[in-house]
């Protein structure tokens, strides 16, 4: 596929999905733009090279129709400052004579924000005549929104077909998504240490049983580990466990012992008596938590471990923290392994962040440019890791989604 760059979209109309699903406020006003900022490099590359950018997004989840409260129009005048004060026009629909008239007006240079697609239905139902009604808006389809690859909506998937395989290409983002993913999970060079943390085992199940074909090595912490613990006949006192996911624990140790992928649970743990950053705390061993008490983050031999095996990869995927780091006193796991990871990406490794709460870990501790790369999608990378085709980018590969 040839890149976005080496792609001219001079005299051309670009329509662009973006990932607008900004929070706002009461007052309507952007309180993290981290997702409008992600596309502005794209926008201009249209605009410098003699296009015009047609942009739609959805905002949220509207249940009924269109609202105040959903509106892209709250998003105009923050588009146009980060886009270094141009005119940002906006359509008061994204497919009825408002937007096809601005659309068809629209001159080089010039850019037009569609109204919210999820204010039809259609938008999510991935409905057939919706899409094409869009597709008409535009000459090329850029896709860039990655937090919206693994649906297979409208706008994010069915609209590709109304482009031909030339007129249709990622865009910055969603390449460099695309890119930073395939590399681990395709090509990632040995030894590939996968580190997952996090609430629960039911949530990354899948993520592990495809990573359990590909890695060397899986570090398991957070909350889910002591599912594994519990499930090895360990005492967990009152540590966060899911009983009836006992056997599938099991089941990954042995699956990994047969394929020879070491996984590395913690060996110790810092433990308290209530899930409380004020409580009494001491360092625990992990199959011996006694009774009344709670493991909330990997203890210091753990973190000691679980440093050597990163440093000693030459791919390093993380999704999801080692304990409950929105407390102080239980963010030392989380950032060793932040500080880890960063110092193996110094030493050449490439590392890949990604999945909610490990990207506000790195964020939160300063590690956001220390590490290969963050990723902005959630859920869309969480169902690459598992090894799903995400409809956006099957979409426009050309491939079946
Ligand atoms: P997830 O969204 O599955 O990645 O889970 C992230 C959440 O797991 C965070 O809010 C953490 O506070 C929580 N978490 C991590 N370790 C633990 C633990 N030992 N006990 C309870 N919750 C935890």
């Amino acid at each position: 596929m040839s890149s976005f760059q080496s792609f001219s979209f001079a005299g051309k109309k670009a329509l662009v999905r973006v990932d607008f699903n900004v929070p706002l406020n009461e007052q309507f006003q952007i309180t993290d733009d981290t997702r409008m900022r992600a596309t502005v490099k794209t926008i201009n590359k249209i605009l410098q090279d003699g296009g015009s950018v047609i942009l739609m997004s959805h905002l949220g989840r509207p249940k009924d129709g269109p609202t105040n409260k959903y509106s892209l129009k709250h998003v105009v005048a923050h588009l146009s400052e980060l886009l270094g004060g141009k005119e940002v026009q906006f359509a008061d629909d994204c497919i009825g004579a408002d937007a096809v008239n601005k659309a068809a007006a629209l001159e080089a240079g010039q850019v037009l924000l569609l109204e919210n697609l999820r204010f039809y239905k259609e938008e999510e139902k991935g409905d057939v005549a919706f899409a094409e009604k869009l597709a008409k808006l535009g000459d090329v389809y850029v896709n860039d929104a990655f937090g919206t690859a693994h649906r297979a909506h409208a706008s994010t998937a069915i609209i590709a077909q109304y482009f031909a395989k030339e007129n249709r290409t990622f865009g910055f983002l969603m390449e460099a998504e695309v890119v930073s993913a395939e590399k681990v999970l395709h090509e990632a060079q040995k030894p590939f240490t996968a580190i997952i943390g996090g609430a629960k085992v039911s949530d990354k199940i899948l993520i592990i049983e495809n990573l359990l074909e590909r890695a060397t090595d899986i570090i398991i912490g957070g909350g889910m580990a002591y599912t594994f613990f519990k499930a090895q006949g360990g005492q967990i006192g009152t540590s966060i466990c899911e009983d009836d996911r006992m056997p599938l624990a099991l089941e990954i140790l042995e699956k990994a012992k047969a394929k020879g992928v070491n996984i590395h649970l913690p060996v110790d743990n810092i433990i308290t008596t209530a899930f409380s950053n004020d409580t009494e705390r001491k360092n625990c061993e992990s199959m011996s938590i006694p009774d009344g008490w709670m493991g909330l983050d990997i203890g210091e031999q753990s973190r000691a471990k679980f440093k050597e095996v990163i440093l000693a990869s030459k791919t390093v995927l993380w999704n999801g923290p080692m304990g409950v780091f929105e407390m102080s006193n239980y963010q030392v796991g989380t950032k060793a392994i932040a500080e880890a990871v960063a110092e193996a990406t110094e030493k050449g490794a490439f590392s890949l962040v990604g999945g909610g709460d490990s990207v506000s870990a790195v964020n939160q501790f300063g590690f956001n440019d220390k590490v290969s790369y963050v990723s902005t999608g959630g859920g869309a990378l969480l169902e690459y890791f598992e090894g799903k085709i995400l409809p956006g980018i099957a979409a426009i590969k050309g491939e079946g989604a």
